[in-house]
């Protein structure tokens, strides 16, 4: 699933290309991306608009119209896919024969932005403000933001009772972090997870707020080498394997350690941790 840093490698990539376009024509193959909105409200709402920036807050990717805004948000495995013109959209999209899966896509002067998402959990959404989104007005300080402090991250965990793990994946207090972050995170600040937020010492919340800066400066370096190539309907993030120290890696030595990283569930999760060093 991408998180912040993989978000943030995708919006990067996306500026220099659509950044400045007028959207000349929509296409909505799966109206289910759109959901609960509908077609035409994405169509009226995008149709002839310029896209003035691109954004993103949390694991949201925002496209800031000359009126209105955009917003795309990739869940578990939507991706961008990029054509050269509609011709080579409607040749490919959807087709049953090596045919490429398109969701929605925005057709440019020069080329052709698609949205896909096999699975459809992934949603495109028009907006007239930012407010009108309830995802993402409630968000709360983005993890890569100036405004994500030490000091302002110590007084979000002291008033919290929750363990964590589930406070740093709830959205509406740092932005951006997903499961997997979250625990390479707690791995590297040496924190036991289903700690309660609220029982950390200034120093332990110092290295929290230290090691999750880290862990995403990391992890957008490796998603930015090589960056993402919207060509490629196959192409997916490589190499984050090597940087993860915790998630996935149940059963196999803490790099720390040594002690066995272990697999527990929080709140329908999977969280990785190594009970020694994680204290
Ligand atoms: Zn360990």
């Amino acid at each position: 699933m991408p998180e912040l840093p993989e978000v943030e490698a995708v919006v990067r990539t996306l500026r220099p290309l659509v950044q400045g376009q007028r959207i000349r024509c929509v296409h909505v193959f799966h109206p289910i991306a759109v959901k609960p909105q509908n077609a035409s409200r994405l169509a009226d709402a995008a149709t002839e608009r310029c896209i003035q920036r691109v954004d993103r807050k949390g694991k949201y990717v925002l496209l800031a119209l000359d009126r209105g805004l955009l917003t795309l948000h990739f869940r578990l495995d939507g991706q961008l896919v990029w054509f050269s013109n509609g011709a080579e959209l409607l040749e490919r999209a959807n087709v049953k024969e090596n045919g490429t899966h398109v969701d929605v896509a925005f057709e440019f002067g020069r080329g052709v932005l698609g949205f896909a998402d096999r699975r459809h959990f992934g949603r495109v959404h028009a907006w007239e403000h930012l407010e009108e989104s309830a995802g993402l007005s409630s968000l709360g300080i983005d993890a890569l933001s100036k405004d994500f402090t030490a000091g302002r991250f110590r007084e979000m965990l002291a008033g919290s009772a929750r363990p964590l793990k589930d406070f740093l994946l709830d959205q509406t207090r740092v932005a951006g972090l997903g499961n997997i972050y979250s625990c390479e995170s707690l791995w590297h600040a040496r924190l036991d997870p289903r700690r309660r937020a609220k029982s950390l010492k200034p120093e332990e919340a110092r290295r929290l707020h230290k090691a999750i800066v880290s862990v995403l400066a990391r992890a957008l370096e490796c998603c930015l080498h090589p960056a993402p190539d919207f060509h490629d309907s196959q192409w997916w993030f490589q190499g984050l394997e090597k940087i993860l120290r915790a998630y996935g890696r149940e059963g196999e030595a803490c790099r720390r350690c040594g002690a066995a990283i272990q697999r527990i569930d929080q709140a329908g999760r999977s969280t990785y941790f190594c009970r020694r060093c994680q204290k």
